[in-house]
């Protein structure tokens, strides 16, 4: 497997300085609490609205997304479910990317975010320039990006995919004989080569909450609880998916967790996902991956810090008054950015996936 060039240093300090700052939410009261979900279920009614909810945000906006019949999941169910539902506006509660998946798909729906400026490490680890001139250096690949990318980098693809089907989509196409650029994950990357031997060429870029796990601090763990279960998100970095029993998407370790035997599980993604994980497998102890050693600091502390941006405050907000919170994609760029898109969806679609 060969690789594109290191993120230069500078990109690499300017991504972690935003997770650094990102702005968190205030804490409610319980009746503060109460008195704004009140106020969304009834702006929802008003603006023929629905909720579409990714896994890590906070377990409030997941409980009043399923109770207002809107859709929890991970990014492959969300695009799919926003492409399905038959409200008129898409209240996408994650990162921008997400919602810009929504209104490509979308194009007739207002999709609003609760902030537009939620955004994703591995997405901004992957600007349009760079990567365009590097597909434009290897014309003789199929170029592949995961879904954790902007519009105008999807729009340069030939496949999209997520981490529920990228090692099935990358296997078929190595199957047809393709040689392939992979972006922007460099551990989704090297994972999805392993398991499809598939010569890919794969970008560097990175997830600022999976990439702190550590393999050191884990088998610490691991030896503390030796009858757990490690279950792993490929975006996580080699060392911690060579130790688990599981690497799969957000869906499938929610699966995983449901199925396993054993009472304890090591699970190494964002924390965000274990609100679901416990509804699926209420009697068994989750416990985090370590991010760092006893004087390491993160950045992201094993929740991603622009999915914590998303609150009841914000999401009633937007509700209210959805201007300078829609997503608007150039046209020209949608069209192109749809057609990965819609091959993954319909190859997901033709294996039951979705
Ligand atoms: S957890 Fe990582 S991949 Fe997911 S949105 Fe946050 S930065 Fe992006």
């Amino acid at each position: 497997m060969g690789s594109a060039n290191d993120i230069p240093v500078e990109l690499v300090e300017e991504i972690r300085g935003k997770a650094l700052h990102a702005p968190r939410p205030r804490a409610l009261t319980p009746e503060q609490r109460d008195a704004l979900i009140q106020r969304i279920r009834d702006l929802l009614k008003a603006n023929n609205a629905v909720l579409i909810t990714h896994y890590y945000v906070d377990e409030q906006l997941q409980i009043l997304t399923d109770a207002t019949g809107g859709y929890v999941g991970d990014s492959l169910g969300m695009a799919d479910y926003g492409n399905r539902h038959e409200a008129t506006t898409l209240v996408v509660i994650g990162v921008r990317f997400m919602g810009e998946t929504a209104k490509i798909l979308n194009p007739e729906k207002r999709v609003l975010m609760p902030d537009l400026g939620a955004e994703c490490s591995l997405d901004l680890s992957c600007p349009i320039e760079a990567f365009s001139a590097f597909c434009d250096q290897h014309p003789d690949r199929t170029v592949v990006v995961y879904t954790n990318t902007s519009a105008e980098v999807k729009a340069r693809a030939d496949w999209v995919v997520t981490s529920s089907n990228a090692v099935d989509i990358v296997a078929h196409l190595h199957a047809n004989g393709e040689k392939i650029i992979f972006a922007p994950d460099r551990h989704l990357g090297r994972y999805v080569q392993q398991k499809t031997g598939a010569d890919i060429l794969n970008w560097q870029g990175f997830c600022v909450v999976h990439d702190e796990f550590k393999a050191s601090e884990l088998r610490r763990l691991m030896a503390e609880y030796p009858e757990a279960e490690l279950i792993a998100h490929p975006e996580s970095p080699a060392e911690v998916l060579d130790m688990a029993s599981v690497v799969g998407s957000t869906t499938q370790l929610i699966r995983a967790a449901k199925e396993s035997r054993a009472d304890t599980l090591i699970v190494a993604t964002d924390m965000g996902i274990f609100h679901k994980m416990h509804e699926a497998a209420p009697d068994k102890q989750l416990l985090a991956v370590p991010t760092g050693g006893e004087s390491a600091t993160c950045v992201s502390c094993a929740h991603c810090p622009w999915m914590a941006m998303n609150s009841l405050d914000n999401l009633a907000a937007v509700l209210e008054d959805g201007s300078g919170h829609e997503i608007h994609i150039d046209e020209t760029v949608r069209r192109k950015a749809l057609v990965p898109i819609e091959r993954m969806l319909e190859f997901s679609r033709a294996q039951g996936k979705v």
